[in-house]
């Protein structure tokens, strides 16, 4: 970057990509951000920061941001004024609410901060009279925290960060945290190594962590993750390794019960894991004095994520680790704000509509206005097909983004929105810590907060004055959240809080899907690509630098039988439609399985990849 240390401003903030929550400290000038600066004295990670948090900033200034408001005219997007843009958005949502609020709906994206979320909720809430709003689809993070609600009473995983390093066994479940929460890979590697942790990865392909001293990798066919923790815990139960409180609490009976039929002898064959070596995991698990579950998950694993949640709270009860330090379960939610979006309750509560059930009413006509505020459903959610068809039908469709992502470039309104270093505000991090974002910048162009939007939007439409600011908001939060009561913005400092954990724990028993093998055919996994996970990074030099196209990746036996080398394109096929990929050829992946990332809009691997929790698909020259 083209300027001298000291004539930078250097502001403090918070990572806007993951959930880990890396604390940052931009660097500043002319209004523009050169650099994230590494600060050892900031936030649990000392600094350290991944190649998203510390190269991964040049989309705040992106000449390809938008920075005027876009109105469709005659079929096309065309510059506007905010009080145009804004006028028919209020116009519209007013009609909405008079026709009493069933016919409209909202998605948003748990990368706006708490502030935002709370206003989104609240004005379908209190403003349009309609429950029908949700995040990130129920694919991913919602669905796992819906299995921790109902397994510890609450959204928030029982764990924290600090949980890794006081831990005697690392039990990471589904593929690799250094891919999906590098910095939390970091804090893995850096427990095995200097502190002696013992590390057991179960996931359906090799990745980094496998590769760490001690590191036990049991690699298991696709989909077959919760046949597998239920295995676990019926050797738990098979062999009296249950913790003494286990017997009393509630679902005790009924999921020892529902466990016989895994017995380790009758899903190994499923499973692609020999039944010894299931029970040598189990008897690791348990007997460690102190163990954590890991589990790290992006939008690319929709299917069971809840029954996953569900059957490792299960093996942490039945143990006795959880609430105690080194112990319990954290669930990683893939982006900035996923738990904030989860606690805040950003999905329906009272009988609305889901994001799927959203995106079909779209389709079948019974949604006819709908909001997205910074998630891109075309490229990100499955089945890319339906979302597009589904948002073609929509009649008013209103996008506020960073970009004109494939999502924006359908929709009947655009509005420019500002990036976290152009607003203030708070997200909360996988570890349940609320950190304060704080402006670096003005904003870019014309461009406005979601916060700035959804204020006037919500004070047009129920007739109250606007918030003053996000203190305001967060100090409503405060008192209607439990989790956050006692909490205020200037209270959170530089340092932030961590939310209290809750804990009323129940046995909940999980059925797991059966998974027909197609002949000839391979198992294609989705997920996140070495560091990045698409929306802003797709506009980042160093996450585009490290992996800047789609591919498909498979092992040296499958592109020999194939007769493909690496670079090569290939036709992937599945029931779905077809995709021409790059291959990528390597030792992750087993026989039979194959991984694309999903986040190249170009090359979506959600067009194609529609089965849940396998899609099968040929891969042709
Ligand atoms: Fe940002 Fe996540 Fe990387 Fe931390 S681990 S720097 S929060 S992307």
């Amino acid at each position: 970057f083209k300027a001298r240390w000291w004539a930078l401003n250097k502001v403090k903030s918070v990572c806007s990509y993951c959930g880990t929550g890396c604390q940052l400290t931009l660097g500043v000038k002319d209004d523009k951000v050169l650099t994230t600066i590494y600060d050892e004295n900031q936030g649990f990670h000392n600094g350290q920061l991944c190649t998203r948090g510390r190269f991964g900033y040049q989309f705040i200034n992106s000449d390809k941001r938008l920075t005027t408001p876009l109105v469709r005219k005659n079929g096309s997007l065309q510059p506007a004024t905010w009080d145009e843009a804004l006028g028919l958005v209020a116009a519209k949502l007013a009609e909405e609410k008079n026709a009493g609020g069933k016919t409209v709906a909202g998605l948003a994206t748990p990368r706006l901060t708490n502030e935002e979320l709370f206003l989104f909720k609240k004005l379908f809430r209190d403003g349009l009279g309609s429950d029908n709003v949700d995040h990130s689809a129920g694919y991913a993070h919602a669905a796992l925290t819906a299995g921790a609600a109902e397994s510890f009473g609450g959204t928030a995983s029982p764990a924290t960060v600090a949980d890794i390093q006081a831990s005697n066994l690392l039990l990471v479940v589904k593929t690799d945290a250094y891919e999906t929460h590098p910095v939390l890979g970091f804090e893995i590697n850096l427990g095995v190594k200097r502190k002696d942790i013992d590390l057991r990865v179960l996931s359906d392909k090799r990745g980094k962590l496998s590769k760490l001293p001690k590191a036990v990798t049991y690699v298991h066919k696709p989909g077959q993750e919760v046949a597998l923790v239920n295995a676990l815990a019926q050797v738990i139960l098979a062999e009296n390794l249950q913790d003494a409180t286990a017997s009393g609490i509630d679902g005790f009976d009924a999921l020892k019960q529902q466990l016989d039929a895994f017995a380790p002898e009758k899903v190994a064959a499923a499973c692609g894991l020999d039944a010894d070596t299931i029970k040598t995991l189990a008897r690791d698990y348990a007997k460690a004095a102190k163990a954590l579950i890991i589990l790290p998950l992006g939008l690319g694993y929709p299917g069971h994520g809840k029954a996953l949640a569900q059957a490792l709270a299960n093996l942490a009860l039945l143990t006795g680790k959880v609430g105690k330090e080194g112990c319990g379960v954290l669930y990683l939610g893939e982006k900035n704000n996923s738990q904030g979006a989860a606690d805040l309750g950003l999905f329906p509560t009272a009988g609305g509509a889901d994001a799927d059930a959203i995106l079909a009413g779209c389709q079948n006509g019974s949604i006819k206005t709908l909001i997205v505020a910074g998630e891109n459903p075309v490229v990100s959610y499955p089945d890319r097909k339906k979302i597009e068809a589904a948002l073609d039908k929509v009649e008013f469709l209103v996008v506020q983004d960073l970009f004109l992502t494939e999502t924006a470039a359908k929709a009947h309104v655009v509005l420019p929105v500002c990036s976290f270093a152009e607003k203030n505000g708070t997200y909360t991090s996988v570890g349940r810590a609320v950190q304060r974002v704080n402006q670096a910048i003005k904003p870019v162009g014309d461009a406005r907060s979601d916060f700035a939007i959804l204020n006037g939007l919500l004070a047009g439409l129920t007739g109250n004055a606007p918030y003053a600011d996000t203190t305001a908001v967060f100090a409503e939060i405060a008192a209607t959240v439990p989790a956050y009561a006692g909490l205020t913005m200037a209270g959170l400092g530089e340092t932030g809080a961590i939310l209290p954990a809750t804990i009323k724990p129940r046995f909940v028993a999980v059925e797991a899907a059966a998974i027909p093998a197609e002949s000839g055919k391979f198992a294609l996994v989705t997920g996140s690509a070495l560091y990045h996970c698409g929306t802003m990074s797709r506009f980042g030099e160093g996450p585009m630098y490290v992996c800047p196209e789609g591919y498909v990746e498979l092992c040296r036996d499958d592109a020999q039988a194939l007769n493909v080398k690496e670079g090569e394109a290939v036709v992937v096929k599945s029931a779905a439609g077809e995709l021409k990929l790059k291959v990528k050829v390597g030792a992750r992946m087993p026989q039979g399985v194959v991984f694309a990332p999903y986040h190249f809009g170009e090359a979506s691997v959600n067009s194609i990849a529609v089965g849940a929790p396998v899609t099968w698909v040929s891969i042709s020259k």
